[in-house]
């Protein structure tokens, strides 16, 4: 069982720095997966290696790890032999454990994981005709208890690491089979430099819109999302990688400025009184506050719009009034936005239904005569209930006994109603 004590949990309050090093395992090895480069180098000489060696090995392991894919040191053919085993003795190579994987007639698939001291979390995968989108969680759990949010009737159990963020992208790539050839098997066959390629690439995008808020876990986010973006590894670009805050004011700025991803924002309504409702946290950080913030968000341009996505939940944000002030909210601080319109996706004991699709329709008409694009999201994968916190619920619901599924119910109507 891993030590997750370094981790405190900042909870409802601003993000604070968490001790981020290394989870302890009970073998006594180090997971590499996860730790910046350097890191990586410096452990290699604590480990014995002289000063240059260590550089040299930590960039080629780095390449091993996020270029190759491979989780075995035996299969690192530029590493001598001998030095092979003194790695694997010491260091490990770690990926999320799979508890459950599903795959919808449409494509989409969706991965309950769990981390090595047992927490469960989810990931899901959508694959588009021009990309393919990996959807990554941040925390176990949620501390800021949306009222439409499945993952915010959950207690928060603890932010994710950096390797278990990234082990996410490392394990959709495992699992799509996307590795650069020879990766996994032949290793020791003298590759072909074109067999490097990318081409046909599947996983094209990463949103931060799994369980959790990423920007209440920021440090473990930003060193997932600079690994994500290293050229020497899986080298996606910050402009295929979008962060979803529910608002989280204080650190958009930094957000911006130190990883400098796409930003989404979790709108969901226009009025402090229904917001403060559906979205808790605007107690905290209000509408004008949240919304100067994105007018401020550095890298946000035409180019590069704001996503607002804005969950339709029937007679409660959805009227056409409410589109209206939409509009009026972001011309007043010139955003460059497009509107997200997503279908409320219902769950068990929740205290809201999704509008009707007429409704929503005129809504997005609405915005849209206004110059502003608002497309409604697809649902995805209904058929194996890709929500966030849906697949961790259905994982519950086989293995538990029938009064365990009442108490969660109950639990959940309990949660949305106060
Ligand atoms: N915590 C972050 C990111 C994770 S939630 C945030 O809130 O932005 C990702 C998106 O899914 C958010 O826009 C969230 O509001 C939305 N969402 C959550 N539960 C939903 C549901 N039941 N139906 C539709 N959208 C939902
Ligand atoms: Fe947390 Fe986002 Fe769900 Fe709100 S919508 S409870 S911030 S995961």
């Amino acid at each position: 069982m891993a030590d997750t004590t370094l981790m405190s949990i900042p909870g409802q309050i601003d993000p604070v720095p968490v001790a981020r090093d290394i989870t302890p395992r009970a073998d006594g090895r180090i997971d590499l997966i996860g730790l910046p480069k350097d890191r990586i180098r410096e452990l290699f000489a604590e480990a014995g290696l002289d000063a240059k060696q260590a550089k040299l090995r930590a960039k080629q392991v780095f390449h091993w790890l996020y270029h190759r894919g491979v989780t075995d040191f035996a299969a690192m053919t530029d590493i001598a032999k001998t030095m092979r085993p003194w790695l694997a003795e010491r260091f490990y190579i770690g990926r999320p454990d799979v508890v459950e994987a599903q795959h919808s007639t449409d494509g989409t698939r969706k991965w309950l994981l769990r981390t090595s001291d047992g927490h469960e979390f989810e990931m899901v995968f959508i694959p588009d005709a021009d990309r393919g989108t990996l959807c990554v969680s941040s925390q176990v759990g949620c501390t800021l208890n949306c009222r439409f949010c499945h993952t915010g009737t959950m207690k928060l159990v603890r932010n994710l690491t950096p390797g278990e963020i990234v082990g996410q992208v490392l394990l959709a790539r495992d699992s799509l089979g996307e590795w650069p050839k020879g990766s996994m098997a032949g290793l020791d066959e003298v590759e072909d430099s074109a067999e490097y390629t990318s081409d046909g690439r599947l996983l094209t995008n990463i949103v931060m819109m799994g369980m959790g808020e990423p920007l209440y876990n920021f440090d473990n986010v930003k060193g997932a999302l600079k690994l994500v973006m290293d050229g020497d590894g899986l080298a996606l670009s910050k402009r295929r990688i979008t962060l979803s805050t529910s608002g989280v004011v204080p650190a958009m700025a930094r957000c911006g400025e130190e990883i400098g991803v796409n930003l989404a924002v979790s709108l969901h309504a226009v009025t402090k009184e229904i917001r403060d409702e559906i979205v808790p946290l605007n107690k905290k950080y209000g509408i004008e506050e949240l919304l100067q913030a994105c007018a401020d968000y550095p890298g946000a341009s035409n180019a590069r719009r704001i996503t607002f996505e804005y969950v339709m939940l029937k007679d409660k944000n959805d009227s056409d009034e409410h589109a209206h002030e939409l509009v009026r909210l972001l011309k007043q601080y010139d955003l460059p936005a497009k509107v997200n319109l997503i279908p409320f996706n219902p769950w068990p004991g929740a205290a809201y239904e999704c509008s009707t699709p007429e409704r929503v329709k005129r809504f997005s008409e609405i915005v849209f005569e206004h110059g502003i694009s608002a497309p409604v999201r697809t649902p995805r994968g209904r058929d194996i209930d890709a929500a966030c916190g849906q697949l961790k619920t259905a994982a519950e619901k086989k293995s538990r006994a029938q009064r365990d599924r009442e108490a969660a119910t109950a639990e959940a109507t309990e949660a949305a109603a106060g």
